[in-house]
């Protein structure tokens, strides 16, 4: 296990530890009140964090932040992390969603436990199990004199709040009776209000200069189908209200946020404290900590703005190779790895800062620099052809295997077997990089010229004779002689001086492909900035497709395998499309150097 560096939330777990704040509590085996708790055995969980994503869109690379983050911290202090969808808000959901984010948190390497339920098949927790119990704590809060329904217009809720150095104004139906409050309150539940003409508060203080404390609404109307709980419900609860109250039915210890729910957390604790006092949640109560977001250049993380991407086809899919979100960093060659690292890496704190996209795409070189099996592809195909091959080996047909590592020395771990070398022919046609030729080479060129010397990596030195082109000048093949005795890995490889090694593959056993070569889709770095139209700041060549030539090796790539394009940088076989109906098809993850700045 690698040591972790320190944070606030460690240091603030390892402090409970130490003290016992959660050594007494007792586990019910599945959520409930105070009461079920109470019959429960000690809590064999040190602590219990929890990931609650709303299942309104996919996670995206924030998420596996927060993601990283909780469940990191329960498997470090031996406690379990709950994942729980958070699904309070009836219109939105959707089971696609609730797929989608199952698969991204195994994806990314973290698994959720149920005591009495085995690892791997637990179930997820959801916050729609909890509406009896939400329902019941409304009525508590009513009944003593702690909530109240308001019937003013959404309008006039809104210009008696207040604002910041201005007290708000009471509703005139703030001092209504709990007798009152109750009977209302259950006729906004059997349906008899239509949705907008009532809300119920809880009554707080209207001049604290927390606004979030002045008598936030914490259920309002909507007749809306739930995806799970159907027509059941026709008022649903607040978040601020349904959020404190799950993370105290699941018992969790340490409920971690990001930092734009600290002015909540008054009203979290006000809540729990309530309840806690009418013995309706066991104690000790969840504490919320809050930690800063991940921003990362380049990228739009906003679910909504991401949504919008995918609805007006600007990108392909919620896991277009583009998209931050998981699935399309996965479909990209993300690792699960990378992503832990990058996680580990950018750290937790209470600052708000941008990360460079570099630095995410530094984590997965690290990663697959050690993974990922060497390759030659030819992005930019043009023939070159070895004039004297029949003379040197007797016939123009005439190939011979080549042999290269596939992953280098330097990145096999001591005592690890290497995988076996890559078998590659070479023949009297090659293709090459039309960079790698040049008519009247620049100052300093080391390639391919009239008169040059190169190495073909992995095969023969060959010495530049010329060109073809056609009508419009276009370079259409490059001619050269092929230096026999030079072969790479025999005694006489040595023996004629190469300027450069250049990468290429052969035309007999090269595979076409298509290469996409993905870039930024932004141009501009923070897009989701504030007032930014991120719209107009799209890249418009943020994707481009070639038809390359690659290796057999990697013409034989499974799905999401992961190469290293000798010069080219880290490339993956596209989940969804290599191998279908034959077609070799790669995804550019990253160049092999970060070009971020330039
Ligand atoms: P959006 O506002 O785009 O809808 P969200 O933040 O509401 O996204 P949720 O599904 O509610 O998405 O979030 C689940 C968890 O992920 C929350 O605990 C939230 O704090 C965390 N989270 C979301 N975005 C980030 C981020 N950029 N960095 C760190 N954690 C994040
Ligand atoms: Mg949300
Ligand atoms: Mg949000």
């Amino acid at each position: 296990e690698p040591t972790r560096p320190s944070n606030f939330l460690r240091q603030i777990i390892e402090s409970d530890l130490d003290k016992g704040t959660y050594a007494s509590r007792r586990w019910g085996g599945s959520p409930g009140d105070a009461a079920h708790h109470a019959q429960g055995e000690p809590d064999p969980a040190k602590i219990r964090t929890r990931f609650p994503p709303e299942p309104n869109g996919y996670l995206h690379v924030g998420h596996a932040k927060s993601i990283c983050l909780n469940f990191g911290l329960a498997r470090d202090y031996g406690g379990v992390c709950h994942l729980r969808f958070d699904d309070t808000n009836p219109e939105k959901e959707d089971q696609e969603y609730v797929d989608g984010i199952i698969d991204a948190v195994r994806w990314l390497g973290f698994d959720w436990a149920q005591v009495g339920q085995a690892a791997g098949s637990a179930q997820p927790f959801q916050a729609s199990d909890y509406f009896d119990f939400m329902y019941r704590a409304a009525e508590y809060l009513i009944e003593t004199g702690h909530a109240y329904v308001d019937e003013q217009t959404p309008e006039e809720m809104k210009a008696n709040r207040g604002d910041f150095g201005k007290p708000g104004v009471d509703s005139p139906f703030r001092t209504r009776t709990p007798a009152e409050n109750l009977a209302r309150f259950r006729e906004m539940r059997d349906g008899k209000l239509p949705d907008g003409a009532a809300v119920l508060r809880a009554k707080i203080d209207m001049a604290s200069p927390n606004i979030n404390l002045r008598d936030p609404a914490i259920y309002r109307i909507k007749h809306a189908e739930h995806h799970h709980t159907g027509n059941k419900w026709c008022i649903y609860p607040m978040y601020t209200f349904a959020h404190p109250i799950e993370d105290a039915l699941e018992q969790i210890t340490h409920s971690i946020c990001t930092l734009e729910f600290e002015d909540q957390r008054p009203f979290y604790d006000w809540l729990l404290d309530r309840l806690r006092e009418g013995g309706l949640i066991s104690t000790p109560q969840p504490r919320q900590y809050e930690f800063a977001r991940l921003n990362l250049t380049y990228v739009v993380t906003s679910k909504r703005k991401l949504k919008h991407l995918v609805d007006n086809g600007i990108v392909s899919g919620w896991d277009d190779p583009r998209m931050p979100t998981i699935v399309g960093l996965r479909r990209r060659g993300y690792t699960p790895e990378a992503l832990q690292l990058f996680c580990e890496r950018i750290g937790v704190t209470k600052d708000y800062s941008w990360i460079d996209y570099s630095t995410l795409e530094g984590c997965l070189r690290e990663d697959l620099e050690h993974k990922a099996h060497r390759g030659m592809a030819v992005l930019d195909p043009v023939k070159l052809v070895l004039t004297n091959w029949a003379e040197a080996f007797g016939s123009d047909a005439y190939t011979e295997d080549c042999t290269q590592p596939a992953l280098p020395h330097s990145a096999i771990a001591e005592g690890q077997t290497p995988p076996p070398d890559r078998v590659f022919k070479i023949g009297k046609e090659v293709w090459i990089e039309r960079e790698d030729f040049e008519e009247v080479p620049p100052k300093g060129y080391k390639r391919l010229y009239p008169g040059n010397v190169v190495r073909l990596k992995g095969g023969y030195v060959i010495e530049c004779t010329g060109c073809a082109k056609d009508a419009n000048g276009t370079v259409t093949e490059v001619h050269a002689k092929v230096i026999p005795g030079t072969k790479s890995g025999t005694p006489g490889a040595d023996s004629v001086k190469a300027k450069a090694a250049i990468t290429w593959v052969g035309v007999q056993d090269g595979v076409q492909a298509e290469v996409r070569l993905y870039d930024r889709l932004f141009t501009d770095a923070q897009p989701d900035a504030g007032g930014k139209d991120f719209l107009s700041l799209l890249n418009p060549g943020s994707l481009k497709a070639v038809t390359a030539f690659v290796e057999p090796s990697l013409a034989a790539a499974q799905p999401d395998q992961k190469f290293q394009f000798e010069r080219h940088g880290y490339f993956v076989a596209d989940r969804a499309d290599h191998g279908v109906s034959g077609k070799v098809v790669f995804n550019r993850v990253t160049g092999l150097k970060d070009s971020w700045g330039k």
